[in-house]
């Protein structure tokens, strides 16, 4: 799942051309997974 950069919608499962089919932006990203991850603040 993405998220629009943009608008700020949730874009689910984008093809093979990311683009917010709300307002048509085109820089997508994905929101932070629910993994626990080790990330350093440096
Ligand atoms: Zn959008």
């Amino acid at each position: 799942m993405y998220k629009c950069g943009n608008c700020g919608k949730d874009v689910e499962e984008v093809t093979n051309f990311v683009r917010c089919p709300f307002c048509a932006w085109r820089i997508l990203y994905k929101p932070p997974l629910p993994v626990a991850r080790n990330v350093k603040t440096d």
